[in-house]
């Protein structure tokens, strides 16, 4: 990423917090290019894009949209669909599972609330026998959801977390997870951290990703190599095959709606297992403005479908 791309997305993650940015994107974003990236605002959108991605050969992670919630009510209700969707998935059969923020249920209002609503959810997973997933957030969220998932964890076999390369701590959190024989999706990192905290270059964050890929792919468990980027999939390919690792049961490549696409279909017709993250609901502007980030091209794109449909 060039100097200015870095810049670019430090300035689209800012405007992320401003209130008159979020108004106007949030009256025109979704005519304009969020439906890009978002299956709609529904269940009922979200549920016909789970069974198209079905048909093409994809699993589904399933994105109901929400995080920093400020009251336990939101929180709740968060927590119901989850479990709601789950019993659909069941019923229907839908390949696929559930992953949600911590705050989506409650961390910021009181971490023992979204411990008992993850239960809830891990719960539903369970009983359905389907597996979900705890996102990871800003860096002041990791402890608390790595505690959440070491809870879990205790009780249930169908829990996963995620884990960002463009963190220094994240190599030794992978390391206190790997007695757990954890179910560990590896992404780079979407938010705007420091640079005490996290990797600024692309290549520090690439080449941890990889060094992160190797361990949990050498260590019992199952590793969700979620990226976009051919160059990393090309070398946990090599990774894989060196280990002589199945080509199911212990990794599975995952990417975003509406990314990537072709790198998704050729890892599905060389026979790998591949899960798309589908989001929905009607609150996408953070989840929009973490996409235009990742790739300032996207801005331009976006701006003229504003201007077309404003
Ligand atoms: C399934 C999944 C789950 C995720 N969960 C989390 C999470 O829990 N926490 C978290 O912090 N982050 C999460 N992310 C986001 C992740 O951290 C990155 O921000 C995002 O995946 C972009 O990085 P990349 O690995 O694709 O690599 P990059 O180096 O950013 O991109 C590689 C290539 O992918 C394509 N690309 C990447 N992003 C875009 C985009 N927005 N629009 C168009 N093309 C693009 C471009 O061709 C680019 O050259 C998740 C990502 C995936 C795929």
């Amino acid at each position: 990423m060039s100097l200015l791309e870095r810049s670019m997305r430090t300035a689209i993650l800012r405007a992320a917090d401003d209130c008159r940015v979020r108004h106007v994107v949030r009256r025109y974003g979704m005519r304009a290019g969020a439906a890009r990236f978002v299956a709609g605002e529904n269940v009922e959108s979200f549920l016909e894009a789970a069974r198209q991605a079905n048909r093409r050969g994809f699993a589904v992670a399933c994105g109901y949209l929400g995080e920093r919630v400020t009251t336990a009510t939101e929180a709740r209700a968060a927590c119901e669909r989850y479990c709601g969707l789950l019993h659909t998935f069941a019923a229907e059969s839908i390949d696929a599972n559930v992953a949600f923020k911590p705050t989506h249920l409650g961390l910021d209002i009181d971490p023992e609330l979204s411990y008992a609503l993850a239960r809830e959810v891990a719960r539903a997973a369970s009983d359905t026998g389907n597996t979900m997933r705890l996102d990871m957030e800003q860096s002041e969220c990791v402890d608390a959801t790595l505690e959440i998932y070491r809870r879990l964890r205790v009780e249930f076999d169908c829990v996963g977390f995620a884990l960002q390369s463009y963190l220094f701590r994240t190599a030794a959190d992978l390391e206190r997870s790997l007695p757990l024989s954890p179910n560990v999706r590896l992404v780079k990192g979407a938010y705007l951290e420091p640079p005490d905290r996290a990797f600024q270059r692309k290549r520090d964050v690439d080449d941890n990703y990889l060094a992160l890929a190797a361990t949990a792919l050498s260590h019992p468990g199952y590793t969700a190599i979620a990226t976009h980027d051919p160059a990393i999939v090309e070398r946990v390919l090599q990774t894989i095959e060196a280990q002589q690792l199945p080509k199911r049961g212990r990794f599975e490549f995952q990417m975003l709606y509406g990314i990537g696409t072709d790198l998704a279909e050729r890892l599905r017709d060389r026979g790998y297992r591949v899960r798309l993250a589908i989001p929905f609901g009607d609150y996408w502007f953070p989840y929009l403005m973490r996409r235009l980030a990742e790739r300032p091209a996207n801005v331009a794109f976006f701006l003229k479908g504003l201007i077309a449909g404003g």
